[in-house]
């Protein structure tokens, strides 16, 4: 089966990933994954990896889960798409469950993350019209990541993200993330109609916020009339050992976005919102041609159905716990780590410099991770089936290639 593959991959020595006709967005890295089971990869020469990134927070069930293939074979086999000018009773019924899980009252769902984040900017403009404001703006926190298509890139608080792509979509401010008075300063200006945050940050480098911050938020929106979006793409879908990070806290947003791990791998976002913002899109407003689509959501509706019916939301937590014990037991007195933290499956360690290609290094010690937080944190979101052994060989090689650092 992918012997055509190698064998190209053989033909191309010394190239080995010709790609000329690809516009060149990312630096990737030199290896190609042929295969993938659980918290395994295998590239084309047979070298096995266990992957403690899962494609970036998204194959939280792991590689090719048995079941979520079985709904995608008998999906693929019955019906994709058909557009959203007919029901589909799949996205009605995903809805529903999408609501029960995150305590939200309607969906809007997208291809995305940063679609659903779109969404969600366009309904707190929507929600602006309804008070009166003609030049909304919306709080966003400095250090966050909400997507790369223009509103998105200008919701985000990162200038490198920005950066010549001027003029950015009007009007966001950034206050400083986990400070409840960057937020109470600006509470004079009028216009501000939204509060838009991750609670934890994942692009920032795994910044999890105090305790009651989120709940501080939240009464800041109350008494100024703001919705508050809590952009959960990356945290959502049981990650942190709560099928929503936020829901720790005890609050609930009037927003909520989510995407990566929703499809397990196959495209979807949500934009889920609570009580009157709920009914805000109307027909003409909004809309997709994929978003929705019958195959989309059956594998969502499984990949929901898996986690709640094998507890993989308290696994989540409790395996977690398990990595989080591991790597300070046997990092804490590593001189060049500076922090280890995190929630859940969703763990980041703080070194105390960037390392060049310290993401190859890994690969080379057959472990798959990825560098955030401005090159000095090393990002794990592995999936919920990885067994005790190989998170054991997770911290074993985190610790060794920290050593080597040193050294
Ligand atoms: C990944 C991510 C996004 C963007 O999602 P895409 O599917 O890449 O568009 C937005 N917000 C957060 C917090 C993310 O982690």
């Amino acid at each position: 089966m992918f012997k055509k593959l190698i064998n190209r991959l053989k033909r191309n020595k010394g190239q080995a990933y010709p790609e000329p006709a690809l516009m060149n967005s990312y630096t990737r890295l030199p290896v190609s994954f042929v295969r993938g089971e659980g918290a395994l990869l295998w590239d084309a020469n047979g070298k096995q990896y266990v992957d403690a990134l899962g494609g970036i927070a998204v194959t939280f069930l792991g590689h090719c889960h048995p079941t979520i293939s079985q709904t995608i074979s008998l999906q693929a086999n019955t019906l994709l798409h058909t557009s959203n000018l007919f029901h589909i009773p799949a996205q009605a019924k995903l809805g529903e469950t999408f609501c029960r899980i995150s305590g939200m009252d309607k969906v809007f769902f997208s291809n995305s993350g940063a679609e659903a984040n779109e969404a969600a900017i366009k309904i707190s403009r929507l929600f602006a019209r309804e008070k009166g404001i003609d030049a909304p703006v919306i709080v966003s926190m400095k250090r966050s990541f909400h997507g790369r298509t223009m509103a998105t890139l200008s919701a985000t608080g990162n200038t490198a993200i920005q950066k010549n792509f001027e003029p950015l979509v009007s009007d966001f401010i950034y206050v400083d993330y986990n400070d409840l008075s960057a937020l109470e300063a600006v509470q004079e200006n009028k216009n501000i109609v939204a509060v838009m945050l991750e609670p934890i940050q994942g692009e920032g480098g795994i910044l999890v916020p105090d305790s009651g911050y989120l709940a501080g938020v939240r009464k800041l929106c109350d008494d100024n009339n703001w919705l508050m979006i809590i952009d959960e793409i990356q945290t959502g879908i049981a990650r942190t050992g709560q099928w929503f990070a936020h829901q720790s806290e005890g609050i609930s947003p009037d927003i909520l976005t989510s995407a990566k791990a929703l499809g397990n791998g196959i495209p979807i976002g949500a934009c889920a919102a609570k009580g009157a913002v709920a009914n805000l899109i109307s027909p003409g407003t909004h809309g997709t041609t994929f978003g929705g689509n019958p195959f989309a959501c059956q594998v969502a509706l499984s990949v929901i159905d898996v986690i709640e019916t094998q507890g993989y939301v308290d696994k989540a937590a409790e395996l977690g716990a398990t990595l989080k014990k591991q790597l300070q037991q046997n990092l804490s007195t590593l001189e060049n780590v500076v922090d280890i933290r995190g929630q859940g499956l969703m763990l980041g360690i703080e070194l105390d410099k960037a390392y060049p290609n310290l993401a190859h290094t890994f690969l080379d010690h057959g472990l798959v991770i990825n560098i955030t937080g401005e090159g000095k944190v090393i990002r794990l979101l592995p999936a919920v089936v990885t067994t005790e052994q190989q998170l054991k060989k997770i911290t074993e090689t985190v610790c060794t290639v920290i050593e080597s650092l040193s050294a």
